[in-house]
């Protein structure tokens, strides 16, 4: 496989890992530019008793091993400092911060920071969230990276994990088909030849303050792992189905 710069949109710490850890784990000659959004949280449902502080640290040890279970480590994080959902809009429950709803204007001012913020960091292949579960970070990840692709931008969209794992199929499609309205494009899936059961296991337990055992059970038994990929039918994606999805250099 040829070099390739990949940048990944991360909501949160753990989604680049959950939704493309085999995927990282195989680009061994790519270099991976992982754009964390949120990462100032008190976000850890499993990892109890500490202050923010304290989540936020253990949060980015959980990444710096990430980066030593992978290959040649040629991963570079970028934290982008917003606060998380529940910081930022002061809402606890996970089910309300799940619910789909329309921007509001505090998501408005906060869409054009983390915008601002990742703008710079945007480099080779753009792999974002599709924001499929209704996640508002994920959505707002989502939004503010379409916000800066131009027109010959290689750009993908991963399906979020744990999330689109229990969305029904007929609420994917509807956000596919919102992504394809907004952005003007139409997308085609696909997964990765090169998956491995064992290195997505290995790198997704990594992330115990926000994941369980049997949660990552789940998840390297879901279909394809949960390693789904939608890219724009066009040249580029027809370039991916010729190369039998090898995600080679996608520039050209
Ligand atoms: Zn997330």
């Amino acid at each position: 496989m040829t070099k390739l710069t990949i940048t990944i949109v991360s909501p949160h710490q753990d989604d680049a890992a959950l939704s493309l850890g085999s995927f990282i784990f195989h680009r061994k000659e790519s270099s991976i530019n992982i754009v964390n959004c949120y990462t100032v949280s008190e976000y850890s449902p499993f990892y109890k008793g500490v202050n923010r502080a304290g989540v936020m640290k253990k949060r980015c040890k959980e990444d710096a091993a990430f980066r030593n279970h992978t290959p040649k480590k040629k991963i570079r994080f970028i934290n982008l400092d917003e606060p998380d959902g529940p910081i930022r809009l002061n809402e606890r429950n996970m089910d309300a911060l799940l619910a789909e709803r329309p921007l509001n204007d505090l998501d408005r001012v906060h869409l054009s920071s983390l915008r601002q913020g990742m703008a710079e960091h945007i480099k080779g292949l753009l792999l974002l969230p599709l924001g499929v579960g209704g996640h508002i970070d994920h959505n707002l990840a989502c939004l503010a990276g379409l916000s800066l692709i131009k027109e010959n931008s290689s750009i993908a969209f991963y399906l979020d994990v744990p999330y689109w794992l229990r969305t029904s199929i007929s609420k994917i499609q509807e956000r596919i088909q919102y992504i394809e309205s907004l952005a003007a494009i139409s997308l085609t899936p696909y997964v990765d030849p090169f998956r491995e059961i064992w290195d997505k296991r290995l790198l997704s337990q990594i992330y115990s303050s926000q994941i369980t055992a049997r949660e990552v059970l789940q998840i390297v038994n879901a279909p394809f792992m949960g390693e789904i990929i939608v890219a724009p039918t066009n040249s580029i994606a027809k370039k991916l189905a010729l190369q039998a999805i090898g995600w080679t250099d996608l520039n050209h």
